[in-house]
């Protein structure tokens, strides 16, 4: 859009081509021409619409985003009431989306909008609608005004010694707004640690998230806290959701760049899982979104380094749920099994132990470093046992998991995709050339993680095969090994 720059009682305003006296060109520029969007005087006389403060309040959205006439957004903004600023700005000296944060990754195009032929627009947020050289960002301060009347949380479930420890140190930083990362370990039950306090955050009237890096993760925790807070209007928010929302949200961490200082507590889950551990827009997306005092809390099982230095503020909770200590996973030498399997081969040592599991009437749970591997194996694995495998771009992903959780599939070969999140009753998991890259410490945790979740079959088995043992692998069972040590320590285990 192109704005004509106006004195207007003394002060200076600036007013879009569409609504501006002049139409002279010479005196319409892009918004990004101006080096600040004046902020106006609140006019005491304005009665403000409040839906459009609503849909506003805390945001940072593109004209196309917001369901109101230029001229209703423009009276607001004459008024005081919301803030306007160019979405591409130079910070630094470097061209910067404000909206994701993106310093790279810029491209041109002939815009109708401006009138330019070289109006540059940011690619790393594209996929959210276009941020231009000439896109305004529109939001108003946040000032939320729940309609809710009663905040009341239904939960009659009890905490173990380890949750409720974790579960008062969350409500203590969300009452201070203090950082605070929760260090739990894979079936600690550390959603439920977060209860006491998200009740304590609603009953003060606080704006909330628990964003996630992966979809399937909000799809998963949106039916669980719309159970314990019925009363509350929880919204979720993913790629291809409504974007209503409400002063509860659970987002994946890549919606968030819509909004501006809006949350009071902000809960970050998987912290260190793909993508928010790569990319550093989405990092600059949850900073941008909460406000400037607030909360900020990180739940993992395997925070990485540099989030456990420089922090004081960690709670632990080494043992699970159930108070069965962690499977500890063994190291199996495979030879070059690369080889084997480019000569049609699987090593025996492999199958043997396969077929042990299946034996013995548990569900085995492959895990491969590549996804050519996955499909290179499969067919060769077939010709003992029925099994499939899933990866990122298998569509009939969700399919498949749910005949291996509903046993109709005894064993499943998967990429990293299901280190997290999947909880199959006396699982067997092993991974299959643990030597390689993608199996960090982290990684091998989670895996092991997925085994003995289940109070019924509380030990589960975990074995790497590998052809050389790694520091990774060694990491991963040093750091289960402390969780345990540690657990037992504070007389947390059975
Ligand atoms: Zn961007
Ligand atoms: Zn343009």
């Amino acid at each position: 859009m192109r704005f004509a720059s106006l004195q207007l009682n003394n002060s200076t305003v600036l007013i879009p081509e569409q609504l501006s006296p002049t139409q002279d060109s010479s005196l319409l520029h892009p918004i990004s021409y101006y080096k600040s969007f004046p902020l106006q005087p609140i006019g005491k006389s304005f009665k403000p619409n409040f839906q459009l403060l609503q849909v506003l309040q805390g945001k940072h959205l593109l004209i196309d985003e917001i369901p109101f006439p230029l001229l209703d957004l423009h009276a607001h903004y004459l008024n005081g009431f919301i803030h306007i600023e160019a979405g591409l700005q130079f910070k630094e000296g470097e061209l910067t989306c404000i909206r994701c944060g993106s310093k790279r990754s810029f491209s041109s195009f002939s815009c109708a909008r401006c009138k330019t032929k070289d109006c540059r627009y940011c690619r790393n947020c594209i996929v959210m609608g276009k941020v231009s050289s000439c896109s305004p960002l529109y939001s108003a301060s946040a000032s939320f005004q729940p309609k809710e009347s009663s905040i009341s949380l239904e939960w009659t479930g009890t905490l173990s010694s380890g949750q409720r420890e974790a579960s008062q140190a969350v409500t203590r930083a969300i009452k201070r707004n203090e950082d605070l990362l929760v260090w739990a370990v894979c079936g600690s039950g550390k959603t439920e640690v977060l209860f006491r306090g998200l009740e304590e955050a609603l009953s003060q009237n606080k704006t909330i998230c628990i964003a996630t890096p992966r979809t399937d993760v909000v799809l998963e925790l949106f039916p669980r806290f719309k159970k314990v807070f019925p009363s509350i209007d929880l919204s979720a928010l993913y790629g291809g959701s409504s974007k209503d929302s409400s002063r509860f949200v659970i987002s994946t961490t890549h919606q968030l760049i819509r909004y501006k200082e809006f949350f009071d507590v902000m809960i970050i889950d998987e912290v260190d899982a793909f993508p928010y551990n790569a990319d550093s827009s989405l990092q600059y997306a949850v900073e941008k979104s909460r406000k400037k005092t607030s909360s900020l809390i990180y739940l993992t099982a395997t925070p990485p380094k540099s989030m456990i230095r420089n922090r004081q503020n960690i709670v632990r909770i080494p043992a699970r749920f159930h108070g069965f200590s962690l499977p500890i996973p063994s190291l199996t030498w495979i030879g070059n099994w690369r080889k084997k399997i480019e000569k049609e081969k699987l090593p025996s040592i492999l199958i043997e132990w396969i077929q042990q599991q299946i034996d013995d009437r548990k569900p085995v749970l492959l895990f491969l470093p590549s996804i050519k591997l996955i499909d290179k194996i499969t067919p060769l694995l077939n010709e003992y046992i029925q099994c499939e495998g899933v990866h990122s771009e298998d569509k009939d992903r969700v399919n498949k998991v749910m005949k291996f959780r509903n046993n109709e599939l005894p064993v499943l070969l998967s990429s990293t995709i299901l280190e997290r999140g999947i909880t199959i009753p006396n699982v067997s998991v092993a991974v299959i050339g643990a030597e390689d890259d993608v199996f960090t410490e982290s990684a091998l945790v989670q895996i092991a993680g997925r085994a003995g979740r289940s109070k019924d079959y509380p030990d589960g088995s975990v074995r790497f095969f590998h052809y050389g043992k790694t520091n990774d692998m060694i990491a991963a069972i040093c750091h289960i090994n402390d969780m345990n040590r540690e657990a037992d320590e504070r007389g947390w285990l059975k």
